[in-house]
């Protein structure tokens, strides 16, 4: 078979042009069939949707047939024929096929259907040959399409912020140190994990920015919603309040949701009948909500009233506590039923960074919570006063002859802005129904994890 270009599976079965001739290339799912009539399930990556490959054995050879088996990798040039079987309607009938890699039957870990995601976390080099990877990684494609558009079209600029930095002002402990052998930076630097101190430098100038890269945290957390490498989108707006940080916020998730609806229907439709059997009712009900804003004091009267009638939680709740995801979903899933932006939390549990309020207790923190995920966003209105920040940093054992820089934009025209943290991978378990954050990024890193 001469080189010939390939078509995509997706554009040859929507095309629907019955009596022309195809080239496709991709891997094998199944083989079956007896000694006339040879049926091959191909899959290109392009759609969850196989073309079934019909091969009259006689004319190839059964021989030849031998190692095409699942997982080898082949082409075919062939007619595309409107489908007499059950379950397409088009097929493709092999005039050549070209064998590209045989899969030994014996050893490739993919030969039947219904692997755990567990296992498939042990073979990430393959996964992606499965149905749902397949689907997850073409729905994670469409959402970084669909963040990068909502905030070109709204006027924002894409900043890149670095990822190594010198600034241990947010997470410390939490931080991955890089180290050479000869002190490159001549000072201690890590792996960021914020791009937002930055990205308000960036606002201070451009106006309306945002950042979508990765991010580092090693918390030692083994929870289904953490990882140690993952991507943050982190948009940051001078002259915006808390309440168009809010709008912001809900607008941009809703934005997201509906491009996935939109773009990832074919995939999304698999996922709700193989993982999450009410995830498009969800997504459509999320879309539909105003979300609840509601104040950090008046979620724990919630939660307090829900314990004093009984309700048990595994952490504590008590005005200062930090929300544990259970007390978020309880808030989202059985009191509102609605997602929820809790505001206005207790300076001591927030950064330094946050906008201080007028009662001395509480900062303009924001906090999005999901059902099923509990906290997808976290955001604050910015301190825009020189004083009241360095004053709070160095209460909060900040060192700010670290962040010289950052304070500068509070000597040097400074004005009110805000900004939040959406984890994408949080906003892509909503989006695919997937129950753990290791199966919605291609190579998760977790601790212990680092293989692929
Ligand atoms: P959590 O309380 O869930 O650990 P956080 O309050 O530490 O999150 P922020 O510092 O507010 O998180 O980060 C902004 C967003 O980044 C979060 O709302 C979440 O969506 C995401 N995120 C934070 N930590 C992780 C992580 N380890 N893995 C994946 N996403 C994360
Ligand atoms: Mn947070």
């Amino acid at each position: 078979m001469e080189a010939i270009k390939r078509t995509k599976i997706a554009d040859v079965l929507a095309s629907k042009a019955f009596g022309a001739t195809v080239h496709v290339k991709g891997w094998v799912r199944t083989r079956r069939g007896g000694k006339q009539v040879n049926f091959i399930a191909l899959n290109d990556g392009s759609t969850v949707h196989n073309v079934q490959i019909v091969v009259d054995v006689n004319t190839l050879g059964e021989e030849f047939l031998k190692p095409v088996t699942t997982g080898s990798c082949i082409g075919v040039n062939g007619i595309l024929v409107e489908s007499q079987g059950q379950g397409q309607d088009a097929e493709i009938q092999a005039k050549e096929i070209r064998i590209y890699g045989t899969a030994d039957p014996a050893a490739y870990p993919l030969q039947k259907k219904g692997h755990s995601f567990e296992f498939l976390r042990e073979i990430a080099h393959l996964r992606p040959r499965t149905n749902t990877f397949g689907a997850i990684f073409r729905i994670r494609h469409h959402m970084a399409i669909a963040i990068h558009t909502f905030f070109h079209d709204r006027g924002f600029f894409y900043f890149h912020t670095p990822i190594i930095t010198a600034s241990d002002c947010e997470g410390a402990g939490e931080m991955f140190q890089v180290v050479t052998a000869n002190d490159f930076f001549g000072k201690q630097a890590s792996l960021t994990v914020s791009g937002q101190l930055e990205g308000e430098l960036a606002a201070m100038a451009l106006g309306a920015i945002y950042t979508f890269g990765p991010t580092f945290r090693a918390e030692n957390s083994n929870t289904p919603r953490h990882l140690a490498e993952f991507w943050m989108i982190e948009p940051e707006v001078a002259f915006n309040e808390i309440a168009e940080n809010m709008q912001l916020a809900e607008d941009f998730i809703k934005y997201c949701i509906q491009w996935a609806l939109d773009h990832c229907l074919d995939d999304i439709r698999f996922l709700s009948q193989r993982v999450d059997k009410e995830l498009i009712e969800r997504l459509d009900f999320v879309l539909k909500q105003q979300f609840v804003r509601l104040s950090y004091t008046e979620g724990v009267k919630i939660l307090e009233e829900a314990v004093a009638k009984g309700h048990t939680f595994e952490y504590p709740i008590f005005w200062g506590a930090d929300l544990a995801s259970e007390h978020e979903r309880y808030l989202v899933e059985n009191h509102f039923k609605c997602p929820v932006i809790l505001t206005d939390y207790p300076k001591e549990i927030k950064s330094f960074y946050m906008k201080q309020n007028d009662d001395g207790k509480t900062v303009r923190a924001m906090d999005v919570l999901f059902p099923k995920i509990g906290e997808i966003i976290g955001g604050s209105q910015r301190e825009e006063d020189y004083t009241k920040l360095s004053e709070r940093a160095r209460e909060m054992g900040v060192p700010t002859k670290d962040i010289w820089w950052y304070l500068d934009t509070r000597r040097f025209g400074t004005a009110p802005h805000s900004g939040f943290g959406l984890g994408f991978e949080r906003l892509l378990l909503f989006v695919t129904g997937m129950a753990n954050i290791r199966d919605v990024i291609p190579f998760p890193r977790t601790p212990n994890n680092c293989e692929f």
